[in-house]
């Protein structure tokens, strides 16, 4: 069974320099002076205490980001001017790489070598594909019929609201925060209440490149205080929210009651990969496993339910075994680690009392189940077979390292399974075939679908859910949209020579 490797290793370099507020430019601390602990999951100890925000200190931040927006010089510099400071802070981030990625590791468990090798490097080319989207934001000229011509303006919405979980501190706040910045909007950004490090050093480095006071507000908090005085707030004029679909629910109905604010709402997911009878088997189950293990399957996307076509499924299914059984779980700062611990004693719990949902309800346990070490919050790589779709473990987010596996015939009993659920974040296909594969992606009712590969983003690609994953993109110029609205100004064209 695999191993735990290096556990709670000490990660001494990192220090925390920022804990505080970071509003209109400076970092304060919060009106009620209550502070909160952000805990190592590696160890269960207190990294260190980080100011409380609450509805009083959105108010300032909301204050100094809407006067930035009304009078400040940000909505109203040359597109290409914002785009500088964009790249200059991207260039700051990339710098200061290796701190960062040992932030997110400490707060949120994440691999430091994964931080440091793809989700802080992402994160800067994201401001930097958002800079370049500055100073091509363009309406449209119409030709109205009868002596009207017409030409559309696409401004910035306002002030924006920015709500996002724990999982990817560092993606989350770049694919929020750079496009709202490229339309020109200014922000008050809530992180998750577990992982406000890296975000409080973000908005530290945005100040540095240049990002006038007031355009970028960082305000930690709790959801029920923080998180809802945003989403309920007058004067916030969108809220865009990632997180999970009950939570999602919550700032729609906040955002209807109060200013009728847009909401755009990444949710929650239950994503399928379909592999069929004809995939390279090595490759599918590398596949299958990087899916739903990968970030210790803290991932909207991952791939939670694996379906497999019954004429391979015997030796997919052990091979799959033998490599979840070789995964390494540790330390999240040891090389060696592909998985690290859950982010908190919470979400540790809740994936626990699923796998024991799944047991009880009389699904088969191939391999895992079990926590791992004396301290911190590991659990095994851990696969279910014999899944029946009503159970929970089929159909509820675990947000873990738990893979629920099933055969299946035909390709229409793959649609069918593959749809049965209340979400649709993304998709998997293995097959050779391209007819399977186009009938499979135009079938399956979610919004990003992988042929033949998992976790492919890119940030011109738009990436969102249908039904209950929710709406709005994230990624490509579609986000740019989001914090944009159209004027159409229409004027009478007199003594025109054509119509
Ligand atoms: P969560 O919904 O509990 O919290 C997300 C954020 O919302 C946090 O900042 C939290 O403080 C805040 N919040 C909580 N209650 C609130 C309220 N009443 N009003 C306003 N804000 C509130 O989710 P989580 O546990 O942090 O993250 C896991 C969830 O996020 C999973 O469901 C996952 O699928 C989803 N997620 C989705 C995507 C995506 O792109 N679709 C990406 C990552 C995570």
């Amino acid at each position: 069974m695999t191993e735990l490797t290096n556990n709670g290793r000490d990660y001494s370099s990192v220090t925390v320099k920022f804990t505080k507020l970071f509003i209109n430019g400076n970092f304060l601390d919060s009106v009620s002076g209550k502070t909160f602990e952000t805990i190592d999951p590696r160890t269960g100890e207190v990294i260190t205490r980080i100011s409380e925000g609450t509805k009083e200190d959105i108010d300032i931040a909301v204050k100094a980001a809407r006067h930035a927006f009304d009078f400040g010089p940000w909505p109203r510099l040359p597109p290409s001017e914002r785009a500088k400071i964009m790249m200059k802070w991207a260039e700051l981030i990339d710098e200061n790489t290796e701190e960062l990625a040992a932030l997110d590791a400490i707060d949120a468990g994440k691999l430091y070598h994964m931080c440091k090798a793809v989700d802080i490097p992402t994160a800067s080319n994201t401001l930097r594909y958002y800079a370049g989207a500055a100073d091509k934001i363009h309406g449209e000229v119409l030709k109205m019929s009868g002596q009207f011509h017409a030409y559309t303006l696409m401004e910035p919405i306002g002030v924006v609201g920015h709500i996002i979980p724990w999982n990817f501190p560092t993606t989350m706040f770049f694919l929020k925060v750079s496009p709202s910045l490229a339309a020109g909007c200014t922000i008050i950004l809530k992180p998750a209440e577990q992982t406000p490090l890296s975000a409080l050093l973000y908005a530290h480095l945005a100040k540095l490149a240049g990002v006038p006071d007031g355009v970028i507000n960082v305000v930690p908090g709790f959801g029920p205080t923080a998180g809802a005085a945003i989403s309920s707030h007058m004067d916030i004029d969108k809220v865009s929210f990632t997180g999970s679909t009950e939570v999602g629910r919550e700032i729609m109905e906040a955002a209807a009651k109060s200013n009728l604010k847009q909401v755009s709402l990444e949710l929650g997911g239950k994503s399928p990969l379909i592999i069929f009878d004809d995939a390279d088997i090595d490759k599918a189950t590398d596949l299958a496993l990087l899916g739903i293990l990968f970030n210790k399957g803290e991932v909207c996307v991952s791939s939670a339910r694996v379906f497999v076509q019954e004429g391979i499924y015997q030796e997919f299914e052990k091979k799959l075994v033998d490599k979840a059984k070789a995964w390494v779980v540790g330390d999240p700062f040891d090389p060696n680690s592909q998985q690290g611990p859950q982010v908190d004693k919470n979400q540790f719990e809740k994936v626990l009392s699923y796998i024991e949902h799944g047991k009880r309800q009389g699904a088969t346990l191939l391999t895992g189940g079990k926590t791992l070490g004396n301290k911190g919050y590991y659990i095994q790589p851990t696969i279910f077979s014999n899944v029946k779709e009503d159970m929970l473990i089929a159909q509820d987010e675990i947000f873990g390292p738990v893979m629920a596996l099933k055969k299946f015939k035909t390709i229409e009993e793959a649609i069918k399974s593959a749809n049965n659920t209340r979400y649709g974040l993304a998709a998997g296909v293995v097959t050779k075939n391209i007819d399977t594969a186009n009938t499979m992606s135009r079938s399956i009712r979610a919004g990003t679908i992988w042929i033949n590969c998992y976790f492919a983003f890119g940030d011109d690609v738009p990436f969102g859910g249908y039904k209950m994953s929710g709406f709005g993109k994230d990624s490509g110029l579609d986000a740019l949209y989001k914090y944009l609205q159209v004027k159409s100004v229409v004027t009478p064209v007199y003594n025109s020579p054509w119509l």
